[in-house]
């Protein structure tokens, strides 16, 4: 049974994300690349993961794990690595969902070291509920038939050799915007699988909405592991309207959601002025446009937790305690046994008589 503080396991029940049994999102925010000497590697730490989710009330952060490029996982495995490690333990300390994001445009030319990047990761992580693994980022204009899904086979059989149940994210054909077409030749034979939706409001208006509701009458579920209010090189200003659009369309969806990106890097998407601190403790003026809207949209987010429980049912008035066993007293009956509600119940007079001594008798 999990702490009082620790967060739900994700389940996947068709098109939506239950956590405790109920259809559930959670927003947060992706940090940049990590990639060495990109810039936004500095913030892959526990004071940047505790001040989001203290002070932006983010319940998922996105360490995005850069692969290929310059700085890369491939050409500094320990120090990518350990940026991960740094970010999904303080995900883990401080109650939230991690995301682990292969975070590469070609993975397919790189299987064995994803296979053996998420295999480390699921013996680390795999018992708990924390960590989500995203094994593609963004994908180009390949085949999700050909040749995205059996890279996506490839990778999940291995994770749950290790780990079967946490949530897998697969990303889609073109930059993670055709869900439709996964949605049509779904990976099957795996539980908690979802795939990846990415949205640049600048960029991406109602016909990616359309797509991404095509997938979800599929009967399968989207998870936005990035969203920018820019456009979607990453430059030019918010587009207002647009992003709201898309934030209504993801809470009336239960999309979870990560923002793009927890950076201070001088271009439109970065939530951060150039100079922020790497530890947190932001104020209002060093944030951007962008980041503003982000704090405001993940602080709001109303599909952030499940909905409490029902409330329990009316106090039913005194019980009688016969021989340990629990009876409601009978309202319409006097003496001896009753039926009422639809189940036996028992007169006070028969209560008393019979059960005299604590902790017996008629009790509250
Ligand atoms: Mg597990």
């Amino acid at each position: 049974m999990a702490s009082a503080h620790a967060v739900e396991p994700l389940k996947v029940q068709g098109n939506q994300i239950l956590a405790n049994g109920r259809a559930a999102s959670f927003a947060g925010n992706s940090l940049f690349w990590s990639n060495t000497g990109w810039g936004g590697e500095k913030y892959y730490n526990a004071r940047t993961v505790a001040w989001l989710k203290n002070d932006w009330n983010a319940n998922l952060v996105r360490a995005a794990m850069g692969v290929d490029e310059s700085g890369g996982y491939l050409s500094d495995a320990a120090g990518n690595k350990a940026r991960v490690i740094a970010v999904a333990d303080a995900a883990i300390a401080n109650d939230m969902y991690v995301i682990i994001d292969w975070h590469s445009h070609r993975a397919e030319q790189n299987q064995p070291q994803a296979v053996a990047f998420f295999q480390d990761m699921a013996r680390r992580y795999g018992n708990t509920n924390n960590v989500i693994y995203e094994i593609y980022n963004e994908p180009l204009q390949v085949s999700w038939s050909g040749t995205i899904k059996p890279y996506a086979q490839a990778v999940i059989s291995a994770i749950r050799a290790i780990d079967p149940d946490n949530l897998i994210i697969v990303g889609t054909p073109t930059w993670s915007q055709d869900v439709d077409v996964a949605s049509r030749d779904p990976i099957r034979g795996y539980a908690n699988i979802a795939y990846t939706l990415h949205f640049y409001a600048g960029t991406h208006g109602q016909f990616l909405r359309d797509k991404a509701q095509v997938a979800l009458d599929n009967g399968v579920a989207l998870f936005v592991t990035e969203w920018g209010a820019v456009n979607a090189d990453g430059n030019g200003g918010v587009a207002t309207a647009e992003t709201n659009a898309w934030v209504n369309f993801m809470k009336t969806k239960k999309l979870s959601n990560a923002n793009w990106a927890l950076n201070d890097k001088a271009e439109g998407a970065s939530a951060l002025k150039p100079g922020a601190s790497v530890d947190g403790g932001w104020t209002a003026s060093q944030l951007t446009a962008s980041g503003t809207l982000a704090r405001n949209t993940i602080r709001g987010w109303s599909g952030s937790a499940p909905p409490p429980p029902p409330p329990p049912p009316p106090p039913t008035g005194q019980q009688c305690n016969w021989w340990a066993t629990r009876y409601p007293l009978c309202a319409n009956t006097q003496n001896g046994w009753g039926w009422e509600n639809n189940k036996s119940c028992i007169s006070s007079n028969t209560c008393l008589n019979e059960q005299p001594v604590p902790p017996y008798g008629i009790v509250q």
